[in-house]
């Protein structure tokens, strides 16, 4: 069967979950079943085979877990993007807006130099506000962003739109 098939079908919809009214799409059915791991990591890669990434930086936390199998697959390096307060050394942070209030994601200064280029993955992108502020840090320390890659696309919450617009080429691989 089909990529999108067999990704779609290794997906678990929990319904009412982290509140009422919310469809919650996990992973980690996909990321427990050994075929459906390895297309996914395959299908997010294979693109840029041949062309020289330096670094993907993974959003916390699930974006840790696909990241870190990017990085080993194309010979990148990882960097990881977290939740204030987590990371040890001098930080670039900004804030976002989540669907009630606000919240801050950091990066360290030094995880990327000027110029590098780097893939932005995560495992999902609904309104794109996650994305965004990822993309605006790894910017403000110079990264040349190639690719915003996820798992999966809510379109209808126009994230893939809300990245375009600020000229980041986005991949995902099931909606
Ligand atoms: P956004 O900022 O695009 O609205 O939300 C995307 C962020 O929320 C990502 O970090 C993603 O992991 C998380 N997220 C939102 N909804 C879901 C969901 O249904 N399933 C999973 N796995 N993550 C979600």
């Amino acid at each position: 069967n089909s990529l999108e098939q067999t990704l779609i079908s290794s997906i678990r919809n929990i319904p009412d979950y982290p509140k009422p009214g919310v469809m919650f799409r996990d992973i980690t059915t996909l990321l427990g079943d050994a075929r459906a791991f390895r297309r996914a990591i395959d299908e997010l890669v294979h693109p840029y085979a041949g062309s020289k990434i330096d670094k993907i930086a993974g959003i916390e936390a699930r974006g840790f877990i696909l990241g870190g199998a990017m990085a080993h697959q194309m010979s990148a390096g990882f960097v990881p993007i977290r939740k204030k307060g987590k990371l040890p050394h001098e930080t670039v942070r900004i804030a976002y807006s989540l669907e009630y209030g606000l919240d801050e994601m950091e990066m360290h200064k030094d995880a990327v130099a000027p110029g590098e280029k780097v893939i932005l993955v995560d495992d999902l992108i609904a309104t794109g506000g996650t994305a965004e502020a990822a993309v605006k840090l790894l910017r403000q320390i110079g990264a040349d962003i190639v690719a915003a890659c996820f798992v999966i696309d809510l379109p209808d919450l126009g994230g893939r739109k809300k990245l375009e617009a600020l000229g980041v080429d986005v991949r995902t691989l099931v909606a």
